[in-house]
Parts: C-alpha cells; sequence; structure tokens
C-alpha cells in the first residue's frame, strides 16, 4: 500500500528509458484535490512522456505511480480510465463523420461497448448529460453540426467534452490551445475553471499567458526532471528556469 495521502496523484521517483535515454530521471510529482497543475519545459523534457507514465501507456522502470492512494504502475490503460484518469493527446481524436452530439454519447461510460454505443436507446439521463456537457465546451447551439464541419478549437472543446463526460476525478490535457485563437484560448481558460470545480487538472502547455492565467502551480520539466515548481510569479524569477526556458 501506498503512504495514505491527501494527494490524488502521486508521482515518487519514476524514470524510464529509451534505449538507454532517460526521458523522465527520477521524477516525483503530486498533485492534490482539485489542484489545476500545469506543466512546462522545452521540446523534450519529457512533459508528454510523463503523461503517458500515468496513464498507462508507458511503463515506468522504477519508481511508483498512486492514484487516490492505490498502485496504479501495473494497470493496463483502460483499467486506469475506469479509476477515474482522462487523459487528452496533442492532436484531437474525434469521430469526425459523427455530430457532436453522437461523439458525446458514445463517449457516455455506458456506450464503451461500441458495436452497441450507437445503438442503444438515449435515455433522458443520456441526453441531458449530453447536453450539459456541450453547453460546457461552448458547443450548446452546434450538437448536430458534423464533428469534421467544426473549427480546430471546437475540435479541441469536443475531445475534451468526450472526457468530461466520463467524469474523471484526474483530468490530463496535454498542449489544449495548440493552434487556436486569442478568443479560443480565452474560453478554454473559462472551461478549465468551471471543469476544476470537482476534479484535479493537469495541463502541458506552452503559452505563458494562458499558464498564467490557470494554473494554480506550474512544474517545470527539464531533461526529464523537475527543474522547479511553484506559483507562476515564484516561477518566472527563478534564475534556472530562465536559463533553461523562458529565456529561448
Ligand atoms: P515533450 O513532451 O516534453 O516535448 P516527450 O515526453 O515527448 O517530450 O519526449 C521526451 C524524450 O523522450 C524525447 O527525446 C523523445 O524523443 C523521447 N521519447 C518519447 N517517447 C518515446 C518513445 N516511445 N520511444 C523512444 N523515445 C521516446
Ligand atoms: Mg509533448
Amino acid at each position: 500500500m501506498p503512504n495514505n495521502t491527501d494527494f490524488v496523484l502521486a508521482v515518487e521517483g519514476v524514470s524510464v528509458s529509451f534505449d538507454g535515454f532517460k526521458a523522465v530521471n527520477d521524477l516525483s510529482l503530486y498533485i492534490d484535490k482539485g489542484e489545476l497543475r500545469v506543466i512546462i519545459g522545452p521540446n523534450g523534457a519529457g512533459k508528454t512522456t510523463v503523461l503517458d507514465l500515468i496513464c498507462g501507456r508507458t511503463r515506468a522502470t522504477e519508481g511508483a505511480i498512486s492514484f487516490k492512494n492505490q498502485y496504479i504502475g501495473g494497470l493496463k490503460e483502460h483499467e486506469i480510465v475506469k479509476l477515474g484518469i482522462g487523459r487528452k493527446f496533442q492532436t484531437p481524436s474525434i469521430y469526425e463523420d459523427l455530430t457532436v452530439f453522437e461523439n458525446l454519447e458514445i463517449s457516455f461510460p455506458r456506450g464503451r461497448n461500441v458495436t452497441g454505443a450507437l445503438f442503444w436507446k438515449r435515455s433522458e439521463e443520456i441526453i441531458a448529460r449530453v447536453q450539459e456537457v456541450a453547453r460546457m465546451i461552448f458547443l450548446g447551439d452546434h450538437i448536430d453540426r458534423l464533428a469534421e464541419t467544426l473549427s480546430h478549437g471546437q475540435k479541441q472543446w469536443l475531445e475534451i467534452g468526450m472526457l468530461l463526460i466520463q467524469d474523471p476525478e484526474l483530468l490530463m490535457l496535454d498542449e489544449p490551445v495548440a493552434g487556436m485563437s486569442v478568443s479560443e484560448r480565452r474560453k478554454t481558460a473559462e472551461l478549465l475553471k468551471e471543469i476544476i470545480k470537482n476534479r484535479s487538472v493537469i495541463v502541458i502547455e506552452h503559452d505563458m499567458k494562458f499558464v498564467e492565467s490557470i494554473a494554480h502551480r506550474v512544474t517545470v520539466l527539464h531533461q526529464g526532471k523537475v527543474l522547479a515548481e511553484g506559483s507562476m510569479e515564484a516561477i518566472q524569477a527563478n534564475p534556472k528556469v530562465q536559463e533553461v526556458y523562458l529565456g529561448h
């Protein structure tokens, strides 16, 4: 059993090597309930690999990862999803030829069985939940549109919605505002503030204005290690961080 803590997620002394190269090197990270943590760092720092480790896509060679005081290091990706960890990848993976409504509906936990997913009865409960999530992701007026007709930003929101409908306790987003317009970024910040109300969120992001507008705490990764951690102000004032990251 891991030590009993209030952390929703504890990553402790985790390393992973790819062909002898340590992409993540003795990394520890603790996420509180209700916390919005942003991870920043130069390209190749290991940010995406950290999310891969947490969601079970990549296995750590050393260290331990626990979610709500349960070790998850040996679990399969779908088991980790079931425990309440949702993860959004860098490129949106939505069903282009389905509507917004259908994309959300098939992501509803009961709909995981793909063959049955499109055919089961649309109960009042599911319809209400789909509409609620569609409104949250600013697509309430676009519910019957085919996903392929959405803007890039709207597709990103739709994918976040597909995770939200599963009600994860920990949501991880890899560069969610990449390619978004300024106004879409602003709305995404609003959305994150809304969804953080009953869950924890980890966001990987480059856009410093965006980071500043959302982060509770910031972790700076560099060469697979935590270089610094703290408030945005502390991070920006940190000379080590300025040297490796903000100066570029
Ligand atoms: P970031 O997201 O911070 O840009 P990544 O986590 O994607 O960085 O990558 C960290 C390092 O690990 C990079 O050098 C990358 O090439 C390497 N890497 C990531 N995943 C793999 C993999 N599956 N196989 C081999 N090397 C990988
Ligand atoms: Mg990455």
